[in-house]
């Protein structure tokens, strides 16, 4: 072992110990071979995980298939992991609310290891794709410390090789009013940063955390079409909306 490799492993077991961290769904002590879910929990997580795509018969971590609202706007393929379903506690859910509050490292890990294989499924050469992400509300920002969605895609990126580039932001600060419909209400949500690169030619995967009817990533994936960019993939770790044939479950989105 490597001596840079060795310091961080024992950094690694000290912060596990101060931190005793424990299962984000059921919330029992954890083991230091963990992440994120107990055992139990985790075999949970896996049988979820079977559920299949009812358009291409896949399982959903396989699936790319997009929906409507997302092909219409630019977005060629969705890759995910699993299905949104809202019903607690769900290890899959847990894992989403975790990774928007608590900046846990072992859950950034764990969905960027579990994200980075469905990607791997979907495309080749991930590495020669640009990441991005939907970027989180200012005002969530502020409450949480952190984007989320900008952290798994960054961590997204190192797993494959790929380049982290920020390119859009929030201009709202509170959240608006949700009466108008979603889609009208997005469109005014982001933009892209000052100085933003032509970005003609360039493979592009936006990263999010749900995509419940695609209006957020549909919007972003307009403005990067914008910069230029033809080859749009959306990467989220879970959908909650139909799949055009199959009904959805309540899935109504998870509040920010
Ligand atoms: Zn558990
Ligand atoms: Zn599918």
């Amino acid at each position: 072992m490597k001596f840079n490799d060795f310091i961080k492993e024992l950094c690694d077991a000290a912060l596990f110990y101060v931190s005793v961290p424990t299962c984000v769904c059921c919330k029992e002590r954890l083991l230091r071979k963990d992440r994120g879910l107990c055992q139990k929990c985790l075999d949970t997580y896996r049988s979820i995980k079977t559920d299949f795509c009812s358009i291409c018969k896949k399982p959903l971590y396989e699936c790319s298939c997009t929906n409507k609202f997302l092909k219409a706007h630019y977005v060629k393929k969705l890759i995910k992991i699993f299905r949104y379903v809202q019903r607690d506690p769900l290890p899959t859910n847990n894992l989403i609310y975790s990774l928007k509050r608590d900046n846990r490292r072992d859950v950034l890990d764990f969905l960027t290891n579990e994200l980075a294989d469905s990607i791997r499924n979907s495309i080749d050469s991930p590495e020669e794709y640009i990441f991005t992400n939907v970027p989180r509300r200012k005002a969530s920002i502020q409450k949480y410390g952190i984007d989320h969605a900008e952290l798994l895609s960054k961590s997204l990126a190192k797993k494959l090789g790929g380049e982290y580039k920020k390119l859009l932001i929030s201009k709202s600060r509170k959240a608006q009013k949700k009466t108008a419909g979603e889609e009208r209400i997005n469109n005014a949500e982001f933009t892209t940063i000052k100085n933003s690169p032509d970005l003609t030619g360039k493979k592009i995967i936006i990263v999010d955390d749900i995509v419940t009817t695609g209006a957020s990533m549909g919007n972003c994936a307009t403005l990067l079409r914008g910069l230029g960019c033809k080859n749009i993939t959306g990467a989220a770790i879970s959908v909650a909306y139909k799949d055009e044939i199959k009904k959805p479950d309540n899935s109504d989105r998870f509040k920010k």
